[in-house]
């Protein structure tokens, strides 16, 4: 049986794997989703909405050193699955920590766990999260020797 890090490394590759499929140059970031009995739900990654050309042939429209033509790969990953076999999901998220829109939906769906690789750069999430009402458990890659991946 696995240990438990050994799970949560091989589910960090996943997102890793997904986050190849992204179309914006700017960032590549994946991530997979589960629900709370480990079951997968989801995936996403950054990409231009339906129907819109993808950043790697329309190029990324950036606005301070951001591209605003993708969507981040946390929000694809809700939109592309069941919100409510998320709840008290798990996201594995490879390539960024969550920017201040994707930390809202991701409190709005109210997840269990995030693990992500990225250090924690912005407290946004934290913020958010700050409140007793709300058991969100951020768990970064440090604290798992995730950094090998
Ligand atoms: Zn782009
Ligand atoms: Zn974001």
């Amino acid at each position: 049986m696995l240990e438990k890090t050994d799970k949560i490394n091989k589910k960090m590759r996943i997102a890793k794997d997904i986050s190849y499929l992204a179309t914006c140059p700017k960032a590549h970031v994946g991530c997979y989703i589960e629900d709370k009995y480990g079951k997968s739900v989801s995936m996403g990654y950054n990409g231009a909405p339906a129907g819109f050309e993808h950043c790697d042939v329309a190029g990324c429209q950036e606005i301070d050193g951001h591209c605003t033509n993708a969507v981040h790969s946390e929000i694809n990953g809700i939109l592309n699955g069941e919100i409510e076999r998320m709840r008290d999901g798990t996201m594995y998220l490879h390539g960024a920590f969550p920017c201040y829109r994707c930390a809202q939906a991701i409190v709005t769906v109210k997840f269990k766990y995030l693990y992500c690789t990225e250090t924690f750069q912005d407290i946004a999430l934290n913020d958010l999260t700050d409140d007793q009402s709300r058991s969100l458990d951020i768990i970064l890659s440090g604290e798992l020797s995730i950094n090998s991946l």
